[in-house]
């Protein structure tokens, strides 16, 4: 069965570029990627509403190619009535699919704004356009790099299901069996929504080890050997990110994951390759 046949396909994400080269550059990302059949497109928003017109425009370059594009929205340092205009925007653009976050704030941006977590932005949303759009959340499998306990997550987690977000998709990791234990417990705590693994594909060591340290994705030590060994020889890295996440990609459908969701940092070869693995 290929990818696009599990329940929830693949999806594809983007951030959105502030130059015209990387703008013309995701153009070409965006149709290489829609040749797979992608369930959508999603659009990354910073933090304050800070990319809140790019994401917007984005959104509309990337959804030309017929694929359903969902923005990203967070709510740290936004206001509810800024929030409000944005999600009428979104209507009156068409669009009826969001990934709800809290967002982080960048240092030297104060104020958390009206709504402290994404829980309250969920709630937000469902009292302000009741079930127009479908909500998507973030899952962290190996525990939100702020959370006071993997307990206490995992209550917040069940929190802002419950409050009316339709699916979860998964920071990234390199343990499947981090996902597996995430997903069983939270059915156990009731929620019944899919939750689809975020992935991300490995291209460049230092890039990944930096993202990484700062969301709380663990790289396996045999992953990161492996990587260091590699220094800048960017062949051997691509060769090896390919088959690691391919193989982690296919223990993850087999063993249930309903679908996959890429990072791609708006570049198409690594997602494709190992999209194309986990079709062969
Ligand atoms: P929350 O669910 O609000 O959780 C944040 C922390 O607070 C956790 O430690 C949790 O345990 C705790 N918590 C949650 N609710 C409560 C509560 N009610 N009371 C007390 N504590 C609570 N960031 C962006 O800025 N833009 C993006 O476009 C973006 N896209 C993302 C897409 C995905 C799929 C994922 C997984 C993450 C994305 N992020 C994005 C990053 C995200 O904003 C950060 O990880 C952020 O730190 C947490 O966001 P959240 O919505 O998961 O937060």
């Amino acid at each position: 069965m290929s990818v696009q046949e599990y329940p929830l396909g693949i999806s594809f994400e983007f951030f959105p570029p502030n130059t015209q080269v990387g703008r013309d550059k995701l153009v070409m990302t965006r149709d290489a990627l829609a040749s797979r059949q992608p369930r959508f497109f999603s659009v990354t928003y910073g933090a304050g509403g800070s990319t809140q017109k790019r994401t917007l425009s984005t959104v509309r370059s990337v959804r030309e190619s017929g694929i359903t594009t969902a923005p990203h929205l967070s709510c740290v340092g936004s206001e509810k009535a800024m929030l409000r205009e944005v999600l009428t925007q979104f209507r009156e653009d068409g669009i009826d699919s969001l990934v709800a976050l809290r967002g982080d704030l960048p240092s030297g941006m104060s104020g958390i704004g009206d709504l402290g977590y994404a829980n309250e932005l969920v709630e937000f949303i469902r009292d302000e356009t009741g079930d127009h759009f479908e909500i998507a959340v973030g899952a962290y499998p190996e525990s939100h790099p702020q959370a006071e306990s993997f307990e206490r997550d995992l209550q917040h987690f069940v929190r802002k299901m419950n409050a009316g977000a339709n699916l979860a998709i998964t920071q990234y990791f390199f343990n499947a069996d981090s996902y597996f234990h995430f997903v069983e417990r939270v059915r156990a705590l009731g929620v019944e929504a899919p939750i689809v693994p975020g992935i991300m594909p490995i291209t460049n060591y230092s890039k990944l080890a930096r993202f990484s340290d700062a969301c709380g994705a663990e790289i396996p030590r045999w992953i990161r050997k492996q990587l260091e060994a590699y220094s800048d020889d960017s062949e051997s890295i691509a060769a090896f990110g390919e088959e690691v996440i391919s193989l982690l990609c296919q223990r993850l459908l087999d063993g249930g994951a309903p679908g996959l969701h890429f990072y791609t940092l708006n570049q198409a070869e690594p997602t494709l390759k190992v999209v194309d693995n986990i079709t062969g």
